[in-house]
């Protein structure tokens, strides 16, 4: 099957960024709508690296280490955060 390891890193990463972020801004909404929103926006910004996967596995850790730089993943989210911030649509 094949995957988007970009959406898996987002996917991955995405709790532990949000809830830091919503920690120093506290009026920053993590409903599910909002949470979704992000993962587009973030995604959306992000390069789309396609990997086979083995009878539907997620490969979690393989998809990370080939995305290589975390930081531009944190990036894009924190951009998606924002982004949802100025224009909630929940
Ligand atoms: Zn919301």
């Amino acid at each position: 099957m094949l995957k988007n390891y970009m959406e898996l890193a987002v996917e991955e990463m995405l709790d532990d960024v949000l809830a830091d972020y919503a920690k120093k801004n506290p009026d920053t909404c993590t409903c599910p709508r909002c949470r979704l929103d992000i993962m587009a926006i973030a995604l959306n910004t992000l390069p789309t690296r396609y990997v086979v996967t083995d009878e539907g596995g997620i490969y979690t850790k393989v998809a990370m280490e080939l995305v290589g730089g975390r930081a531009q993943v944190i990036a894009a989210i924190l951009n998606g955060i924002k982004s949802v911030k100025n224009s909630p649509r929940h």
